[in-house]
């Protein structure tokens, strides 16, 4: 039975990357290796960065980052040991824990070449093959070097080309910078990043902290990954980068905040309760937040309605907030696909409006305002339903019947349904009726009114509000009057 071989990757892993992740599973290919182990070197508190991440975030990160590779693991004996560690003492310790394997230490060529200058290097040689990976066309004098460990200690190198020109140095850079990590780090890991702010800029380690007091975790949840996509439409579209990540990061900050208080933000003319917090959020992020940009103040505001001519950074805010991930309702795909940034906006406005008059809830102009400034078109919403309310009262005997489409004059509803009876008994009988037929449907009433008197019974479906008149009320109202050559206007049943 052959002995296991087990690599021993060192390093600080500030943060591990794709880079290290390519490299080990490189090795151990070529090399038969069955574990490597990913030992997490202790950084000396004076070489702690101020922007970067603790001993326990960049063991998570690690850790994140190999779960889905059975042949990793972490290795936290030197993260956990006091004073410098002395590659030969961890190999040491491992030998002890493992005396039938074989050891694997991975290096790169500038520690090669450096090698007669470690402690015990004779002992290392003895305890593990040297890995030594070349970047192409850096390297120079690895073979002389290797030949010349292998008289003086017996070491056995091999040596192997690297296969990412990454670095950690690079990935902080990007994330310093809010540019993307998407394929620099696993997608656990930037979420991670994301979500606890690491190697982010200082002045943001108040703004996570009051978030994190301001937000319940699957809120900031949510707030990390609207970050991620933020930055990479920012990448994507060329908009301001760093303004795209506060604005991510602030967009719900007023979510939780009592009623009340949103109520008193809430410049919006109709007010509605799940839109709130953006307004509420634009003013909270002014003054508790310290954040003076208008554009990014801007965005917050927006990022639930949408408005005519929104800014780039506005959209992608609105977008990033919509496609996030974790969001996964029918036609997300579309949108996250969709070329250029308006095309996106276009989809994800239709899709609100839709989901918003589906839910029987009312539209927000400035959401209307926003679909039809980038040229939107709106379907007429229920259409078809309020055509078969049509049928069954015209199947009943009603009189000149009527559909107004008023879905883009008023946000009380989609249609207005006109028609008139008889008499007082008709018009309770188209009443009766329709309530019975409109049931099958699967449409509900919700409020109905005039029944008693039935010389104008109203009928709100939500989406349409029906009315149904006797004769004397209808010549008096004359509603064919006001709407005459309106393409808004259908009479039943329409003549070909
Ligand atoms: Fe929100
Ligand atoms: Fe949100």
């Amino acid at each position: 039975m052959s002995k296991t071989k087990i690599g021993v990757f060192g390093g600080t892993f500030h943060p591990v990357h794709n880079g290290h992740l390519a490299l080990a599973r490189h090795a151990a290919d070529r090399l038969g290796i069955d574990r490597v182990l990913f030992v997490i070197d202790r950084i000396p508190p004076h070489k702690v960065l101020a922007e970067g991440a603790t001993d326990a975030q960049r063991l998570d990160i690690l850790r994140l980052s190999i779960a889905d590779e059975p042949r990793f693991a972490a290795e936290t004996m030197e993260l956990l040991r006091e004073g410098p560690s002395y590659t030969v003492d961890t190999l040491k310790a491992l030998k002890e824990r493992e005396p039938d394997a074989e050891l694997y230490f991975f290096m790169g060529s500038d520690m090669l070449h450096s090698f007669t200058t470690w402690r015990m290097p004779e002992t290392i040689a003895k305890l593990a093959t040297l890995v030594c990976t070349v970047r192409p066309g850096e390297g120079g004098g690895e073979e002389a070097t290797a030949a010349d460990l292998k008289q003086r200690y017996g070491a056995n190198v091999i040596l192997l080309d690297e296969v990412s020109p990454l670095s950690s140095t690079l990935v902080r850079a990007h994330i310093h910078d809010a540019l993307p990590i998407t394929d620099m780090v696993p997608a656990a890991a930037a979420h991670y990043i994301y979500l606890h702010g690491c190697y982010m800029p200082n002045e943001l380690a108040p703004v996570y902290a009051q978030l994190r007091a301001d937000l319940k975790p699957a809120r900031m949840e949510h707030t990390a990954y609207v970050l991620e996509t933020a930055i990479a439409l920012a990448a994507r579209f060329g908009a301001d980068a760093k303004q795209a990540r506060l604005a991510a990061l602030l967009h719900d900050c007023a979510k939780y905040l009592p009623e009340e208080q949103l109520l008193a933000f809430a410049d919006t003319d109709p007010a509605m309760p799940p839109i709130l917090h953006a307004p509420a959020g634009a003013v909270r992020a002014r003054e508790i937040y310290g954040v003076n940009d208008e554009a990014v103040l801007s965005a917050i505001r927006l990022h639930t309605t949408g408005d005519a001519n929104m800014t780039l950074l506005d959209k992608i805010i609105y977008l990033a907030d919509m496609i996030e991930p974790s969001r996964a309702f029918e036609g997300v795909d579309e949108i996250r696909s969709a070329g250029t940034v308006d095309d996106m906006m276009r989809l994800a406005l239709s899709r609100s409006i839709w989901y918003i008059k589906e839910k029987g809830n009312p539209l927000h102009p400035a959401t209307l305002r926003a679909y039809e400034s980038l040229g939107g078109m709106m379907e007429r919403f229920g259409e078809n339903d309020a055509l078969a309310i049509c049928k069954v009262l015209y199947d009943k005997k009603a009189n000149d019947i009527l559909a107004l489409h008023i879905g883009d004059k008023t946000i009380i509803a989609d249609w207005f349904v006109v028609a008139s009876g008889t008499s007082q008994n008709h018009v309770r009988a188209l009443c009766d009726e329709l309530e019975e037929k409109a049931e099958e449907m699967g449409l509900s009433v919700r409020r109905k009114e005039g029944y008693e008197e039935a010389r104008w019974i109203v009928l709100d479906y939500g989406f349409a509000l029906v009315h149904l008149f006797h004769p004397e009320e209808r010549a008096y109202y004359n509603i064919e009057r006001l709407w005459e050559g309106d393409s808004n206007m259908i009479r039943y049943p329409i003549s070909e």
